[in-house]
């Protein structure tokens, strides 16, 4: 084989050793040394799909060759794997019998072309969904398991596929709840079956006062839940995710390119502007207040003393809306109040007197007891 400069003018040399297409026995020997058994990895398989995989090639390989004792294994130098599931096939110990390849792993059965999404990925996607650990966190488990864990890039494809339709399902979830809130207002005869009582708040991935790190509000993440007041079992009616955080803008922003978050060309994950101020919550509420506005209508809403999550409703379902504080920051917030507060010095001394007659009438009481 004969190669080139890069002006196209020939090369003396020729190459010795070109890649042969089909492995002879000395390839075949060098990727036995090399193979990954020595590391004796876990590996998740389908049993009914296991069973049937060396059912079937047991029969294969006596027909191949009656007379061969050789033992059939998995030809694990040239296994694919899919996420976490594997495609093997079988190869006898002494002849060359090799199997045809099985997937060993069910499918999700969809109407689409092309191959289709193992179960088990799905699955290990629905529940990280689910729980505080991220795909680079599983990965680690894994192979703390001695597992061979899927690539970043391709849980990662899943993951944005699955959260797609979590997303779709909560929704449709709660809009469920919308209108049988709509519906038992009607059972129970309300005048007014559409009036439902809120309650809202924020919450954000960093404290946005003392975060010691910055002069600006350290929040880059925002969720606003809106939960129902009527029944006791608070269902959450609508909910708002707020990201100031793009991957894209900060790696473009690095090669010199001015980049303004949200809405960029490419795929932008924020939808707040990065110099927007995070607490804004006012705006998060009216968005909720938008959303449950197709079943709903709201007569109170409970919020943690915050004014501007209350205009924000008030925007939406207008001014006969009453807004009532939750009874933990309303406590706090007394509290604070009482501290400040300057009392007479007269109420005090009733009160010490008062501490002083029902000391020593407890003095008196065990006093009875013990005698
Ligand atoms: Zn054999
Ligand atoms: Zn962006």
């Amino acid at each position: 084989m004969k190669i080139d400069n890069v002006d196209g003018t020939p090369v003396g040399q020729i190459l010795l050793r070109p890649k042969p297409k089909n492995p002879d026995v000395v390839d075949k020997y060098l990727q036995a040394a090399n193979n990954c058994t020595d590391a004796c990895p876990n590996k998740v398989y389908t049993p009914q799909h296991v069973e049937t995989l060396f059912n079937t090639e047991i029969r294969n390989h006596i027909l191949y060759k009656s007379d061969c004792d050789g033992d059939l294994k998995f030809d694990v130098e040239n296994e694919k794997q899919w996420g976490c599931v594997w495609r093997e096939r079988l190869k006898c110990q002494k002849c060359n019998f090799v199997s045809k390849y099985y997937r060993l792993y069910d499918i999700v059965e969809s109407n689409k072309r092309g191959p289709k999404a193992a179960k088990l990925n799905v699955q290990i996607q629905c529940g990280l969904i689910t729980s505080p650990i991220s795909n680079k966190n599983f990965r680690d488990i894994l192979m703390f398991s001695n597992m061979v864990p899927p690539s970043s890039s391709g849980m990662q494809k899943t993951a944005n596929k699955v959260a797609k339709q979590v997303e779709e399902l909560n929704k449709k979830s709660m809009r469920d709840i919308r209108k049988k809130l709509v519906e038992e207002n009607r059972i129970c005869g309300l005048s007014d079956e559409k009036l439902v009582r809120v309650e809202s708040d924020c919450r954000y991935n960093n404290p946005l006062i003392n975060s010691g790190t910055t002069p600006f509000q350290a929040g880059t993440q925002v969720v606003c839940t809106m939960s129902e007041n009527n029944t006791s079992a608070k269902q959450i009616v609508s909910l708002f995710t707020g990201n100031k955080l793009c991957c894209v803008a900060a790696r473009l922003k690095g090669k010199g390119l001015k980049i303004v978050c949200p809405n960029h060309e490419g795929v932008c994950t924020a939808n707040i502007a990065e110099d927007a101020s995070i607490g804004n919550e006012g705006a998060y509420s009216s968005w909720c207040a938008t959303e449950v506005s197709d079943y709903l209508k709201i007569s109170h809403i409970t919020t943690d003393g915050d004014s501007r999550a209350f205009q924000g409703v008030k925007q939406v379902h207008g001014t006969n809306v009453e807004a009532l504080r939750d009874v933990r920051h309303l406590s706090a917030s007394m509290k604070r109040a009482i501290t400040k507060c300057t009392f007479s010095p007269n109420l005090f001394l009733v009160q010490t007197s008062l501490i002083k007659r029902i000391d020593l009438h407890l003095i008196l009481k065990q006093g009875v007891l013990q005698s």
